[in-house]
């Protein structure tokens, strides 16, 4: 892979807070930044040297796109399959299709990871409400029934209590394609972003906990306060996928840790992650400059942790608090430039390095 040079144009499909922050990565590495997005006004339409405003399934536009960027990447998973295809015929898109296709589908994703030796919990596909009292039966209660695909942030899954709230669950989720899950008893959730370059090279952050409000990531704790193994075996789930993936790019695995150390993956995410915007601050290089060079063919940047960091993300009407973050000890605020707060709306986050705890500011 012949590594783009300073001054080449990096398209980023998708025009939210995740391509914001990589578009002043790339920018900091001499790139330029193209936005798709059909969003007028995005966060990272903001930062960028241009946009194209369009649907994402318009095809002309996508190839106009496609005629003005060395190198594609996309920052969120509910992208259709098509485009990124589509893109990929026409210019290097990283990561590829392949990845997209996998973490757009629960089912698909689950049995990706099985296939390679990593352990999920115990699941079924769900097409009925036949199929559903049936994976229940086998399954047992708790579980959780999630739809396979556009879920986020919680939405689109359903804790299911008792067999006989099998029939209520299926008729509000209201879809034909779901997942049946065993509920995990786990003892913490924790992530792991790993890097791939075009050469195979690896370069994972360590693992992270993840404390979550509402179903919304509240709060990362970099690293997790988890023993070795669990660790190590965090680490190593993320390099056994991305590998099996053929990934250039980031890839970001959510894991479940119970209490005996069992680690088992929850979901991945082929793209920067709201738990790695702790690297901005308490990496040698973080997260969107990894995948910049990712996607770019640089080498990869050095992973190491710098110091411990405490994220939090400033989510509706929390960012109106922003002015308090500034003068507070070991804070770095990130703000996302979006004009309307909205309760549940990623508006920023709040880096607290050194391992100072975070301050929240008076009600
Ligand atoms: P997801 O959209 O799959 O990431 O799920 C959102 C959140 O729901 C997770 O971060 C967990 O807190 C919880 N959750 C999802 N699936 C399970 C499961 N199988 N067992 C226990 N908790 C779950």
């Amino acid at each position: 892979m012949t590594a783009l040079a300073p001054g080449a144009t990096l398209g980023i499909v998708g025009g939210g807070q995740l391509g914001r922050m990589t578009a002043l990565a790339a920018a900091r590495l001499g790139y330029r930044c193209h936005v798709f997005t059909p969003e007028a006004d995005s966060p990272a339409g903001q930062v960028a040297a241009a946009v194209t405003c369009a649907e994402y399934d318009d095809l002309a536009a996508l190839a106009r796109f496609a005629a003005a960027v060395d190198a594609v990447t996309y920052e969120f998973e509910n992208i259709p399959l098509a485009s990124i295809r589509a893109l990929d015929g026409k210019v290097p898109t990283r990561p590829g299709p392949r990845a997209l296709q996998v973490s757009q589908h629960r089912v698909i994703e689950k049995t990706f990871a099985r296939d390679h030796g990593v352990e999920t919990t115990a699941f079924e596909a769900v097409a009925s409400a036949d199929d559903l009292a049936r994976a229940l039966a086998r399954l047992g209660t708790p579980a959780i029934l999630k739809t396979c695909r556009f879920g986020y942030d919680g939405k689109g899954q359903l804790r299911i209590d008792r067999p006989e709230d099998g029939p209520a669950a299926w008729q509000s989720l209201a879809s034909d394609d779901a997942i049946l899950e065993a509920a995990v008893p786990f003892e913490r959730e924790i992530s792991v972003i790993i890097a791939r370059g075009g050469d195979g090279t690896l370069a994972a952050y360590p693992a992270v906990e993840n404390h979550h409000v509402d179903h919304i990531l509240d709060t990362t704790i970099a690293p997790a306060p988890v023993t070795p193994e669990v660790a190590a075996a965090a680490v190593g789930v993320a390099e056994t996928l991305a590998t099996a993936l053929d990934l250039v790019g980031l890839l970001a695995v959510e894991l479940f840790v119970t209490a005996s150390g069992r680690v088992l993956l929850n979901e991945i995410a082929p793209r920067p992650h709201n738990s790695g915007h702790w690297t901005q601050d308490g990496a040698v290089t973080d997260q969107f400059e990894q995948l910049v060079r990712a996607v770019a063919g640089l080498p990869l940047g050095d992973p190491a942790v710098v110091t411990p960091t405490v994220m939090k993300n400033l989510i509706g009407a929390a960012v109106d608090k922003w002015p308090s973050y500034l003068t507070q000890p070991g804070a770095r605020l990130h703000l996302y430039g979006k004009g309307e707060v909205r309760a549940g709306r990623k508006m920023g986050h709040v880096n607290w390095v050194g391992g100072a705890p975070p301050v929240q500011p008076d009600a």
